[in-house]
């Protein structure tokens, strides 16, 4: 924050948070970043929220990593607990050749005296370019696809899904389009904490006359320009959505034509629906029969409606399936494939739809091309020359710290991501990562993560760096380097460079720009689409030509699917996997809050958003708390199977009674040593939005 009349140079950028992808300005004086301002990009138009605007001095913190650090010989027993006042204690400084040496040799030596396997966990926050490097480098450094990053515990059931249906894995329609819609159904998202920017399109979409529908068992900042809110039980989102459904089925409110011309298994879904009559599906969603079908009347009879959807429908055991009744409601109804209509999970962080894109990813190749295909496999060996792609799909996020308890995976090389914080059940978690035999952490901070590194090499904050990014709505943008990065820091590309070469492979990149041509090669979704326009301009993929700014809407004319057609897949109600008892009679969810983002690594360091929310704390309806005995401020205990933290109590009317709300940025309170690591079968997502927990007053305050 600064003096807004005087800066040395300004350098357009991208905001590194949420998928949103807002375009702004960095305003540098004495090589620091002064100020930021939202300009006119394609997603915000010069709007920014509180993130974008205020959430960048951490790149100056004293907490950055300057120089490449090894784990000293006589450091204790690898685990969280360093010393506050000397967080270095257990590292000691190295130059890079040695830092680069010791990763490598260190994972060479895993790969080729044992055979025991290295896995990756990417970054949604570093560029492209970055992630398609690294997956390369996992998959042809080490002959497997063991590489993964947190799309995984974002959106992973909802791209199933979406693969399944329609054929794409992207968003059919830019959530800008909800401009040209008259309804919109945002559904398990909380857009003015988690996409800000996002939220005063709805907004002012809701204030122009559109119906704005949410549907969320928690309240939120949108509920109050609703036209339905719909706060249903938690977990009963597919005997929610089926009841609308059998609505439109009952009053033939669906679209024959577009059914008939576009879709199939359409007669198998209608049969499906007639088991979930509104009547008896009301008691277990708790939303009385009289909204349900309001609802179903209201979207079918749309001229043009819009789905939006978030963590809430993805992150639980039925995530897909509850994606799988969404797109079915957009297909049985044909709002899709047309301007204001269209299906749009809201994606997470900034990049996360572009590292999917990149392949960062264990079943797919980039552009969700399968690893299982002999086509697609000698494609990419042509290109990456020779025969070096496994066939076979490799482990996701949770299920590799799973095979490093049992014994199959004794190295990791995790760029950017913190799993100590953000994995499930995370004691599980920390204790494999202290069980791995080689550890090569590259970040910016000593994350929770970092502490159980044999070697940290430290990297490039976004403002520091040159990439591509892409955002929720498809469109591609351009990262450039506002200031140089602190001390021996270096840019991730380079970074992943160094470790390839010392793995034995013949890389010669010397800028990302490289690095996207390579990407071109293999990726049709970046036909027409070159560095040098992007140095010009954003575009949307798909691009049709080198003068095409791209397509907001997909599937006007039918699907990439077999004749074109989407498909229709029923689901059935699948309980949560941890229901409450007596034991644990109440419910834990997890999530965001508006200024803290992910497990706090930039935010908590960034001094506006510090101020705002500078304490762990989780909400409770106000009743609860008074039933419970417990003050609002004061410290209360939340337990589930797997552990317990205590945590600041918060009064929130927004949150049902029988429920609990605890953010994940919080490593003094870190809600992930309570949430329930079982997946979702096909998106093998955790279940991080339900599990069984209790709650209690403590003396601790
Ligand atoms: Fe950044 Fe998202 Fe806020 Fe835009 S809405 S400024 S991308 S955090």
């Amino acid at each position: 924050v600064g003096d807004s009349k005087s800066f040395d140079r300004e350098v357009k950028s991208v905001c590194s948070y949420c998928g949103v992808g807002c375009q702004l300005s960095f305003k540098v004086k004495d090589e620091k970043i002064a100020w930021v301002d939202g300009i006119d990009g394609p997603s915000n138009e010069s709007r920014l929220c509180v993130k974008g605007r205020f959430g960048f001095d951490y790149i100056a913190h004293p907490h950055r990593l300057t120089k490449p650090l090894i784990r000293r010989d006589d450091a204790p027993a690898k685990g969280l607990n360093v010393d506050p006042a000397n967080p270095f204690t257990h590292f000691r400084e190295a130059s890079w050749e040695e830092a680069l040496d010791f990763a490598a040799k260190g994972m060479s030596r895993l790969r080729d005296d044992t055979g025991k396997r290295v896995a990756g966990f990417g970054s949604a926050k570093c560029s492209n370019e970055e992630a398609y490097l690294f997956q390369k480098l996992i998959r042809q450094g080490f002959g497997h696809n063991n590489v993964d990053h947190c799309t995984r515990l974002c959106h992973a059931s909802s791209v199933a899904a979406l693969l399944e249906n329609v054929g794409g894995g992207g968003v059919t329609a830019t959530f800008n389009e909800i401009e040209n819609a008259d309804v919109a159904i945002v559904i398990g998202a909380n857009p003015t904490e988690n996409h800000p920017v996002a939220a005063t399109y709805f907004k002012q979409f809701a204030k122009r006359g559109g119906k704005l529908i949410i549907m969320d068992p928690r309240g939120q900042g949108l509920k109050r320009h609703s036209s339905h809110m719909l706060q249903f039980r938690p977990g009963t989102d597919v005997a929610m959505l089926n009841a609308i459904m059998h609505v439109i089925v009952e009053e033939e409110l669906y679209d024959k034509q577009y059914i008939a011309g576009f879709t199939e298994n359409w007669e198998a879904m209608k049969e499906h629906l007639t088991g979930f009559p509104p009547s008896k599906m009301s008691e277990l969603c708790g939303i009385d029969e009289a909204t349900l079908r309001d609802v179903a009347r209201t979207f079918a009879g749309a001229r043009a409606g819009m789905i939006f959807w978030g963590m809430g429908v993805s992150q639980h055991i039925h995530g897909t399936d509850n994606s799988r009744c969404l797109i079915s409601l957009a297909l049985m109804t044909g709002q899709i494939g047309r301007s204001g209509t269209g299906l749009h999970p809201l994606r997470g962080q900034n990049n996360v739809q572009g590292a999917s894109d990149a392949g960062l990813i264990p079943m797919f190749l980039p552009d969700y091309q399968s690893v299982a295909d002999d086509g697609v496999r000698s494609a990419f060996n042509e290109i990456w020359g020779g025969d070096i792609i496994d066939r076979e799909k490799g482990l996701t996020v949770v299920e590799i710290m799973d095979a490093i308890h049992a014994d199959e995976i004794r190295g990791m090389y995790i760029l950017g991501e913190n799993p100590a914080m953000s994995d499930p059940d995370a004691d599980h978690a920390r204790d494999a990562l202290a069980k791995l035999e080689h550890l090569v952490v590259q970040d910016i901070f000593l994350t929770e993560t970092a502490n159980y590194a044999d070697v940290i090499l430290p990297s490039s904050a976004w403002p520091e760096k040159t990439g591509t990014v892409t955002n929720t709505n498809r469109q591609v943008q351009m990262g450039r380097p506002a200031v140089a990065p602190p001390g021996e820091a270096k840019e991730d590309w380079w970074i992943t460079v160094e470790l390839a070469r010392r793995l034995g492979l013949d890389w010669s990149y010397t800028h990302p720009s490289q690095v996207f041509a390579e990407m071109k090669l293999s990726m049709k979704s970046f036909d027409n689409i070159t560095w040098e326009r992007l140095e010009k301009e954003a575009v949307t993929y798909p691009s049709l030509s080198p003068e095409d700014p791209g397509q907001p809407i997909l599937f006007a004319d039918g699907y990439p699917r077999p004749d074109g057609r989407a498909r229709f897949t029923p689901a059935n109600v699948t309980a949560p996997a941890e229901v409450p008892d007596e034991q644990y009679p109440m419910i834990l969810t997890t999530g965001r809050q508006l200024e803290h983002w992910h497990t706090g690594s930039m935010t908590r360091r960034a001094a506006v958003l510090d101020w705002a929310e500078p304490e762990a704390n989780a909400s409770m309806h106000p009743k609860t708390l008074r039933r419970l005995g417990i003050e609002p401020g004061s410290i209360m205990k939340v337990e589930t199977r797997r552990g317990a933290i205590n945590i600041m109590a918060r009064a929130d009317r927004a949150v049902s009674e029988d429920m609990i709300f605890v953010p994940f940025a919080y490593v003094e309170a870190s809600a992930n040593i309570l949430t329930n690591p079982k997946l979702d079968p096909v998106g093998k997502i955790p279940e991080f939005k339900f599990a069984a927990c209790r709650v209690s007053a403590t003396s601790a305050d």
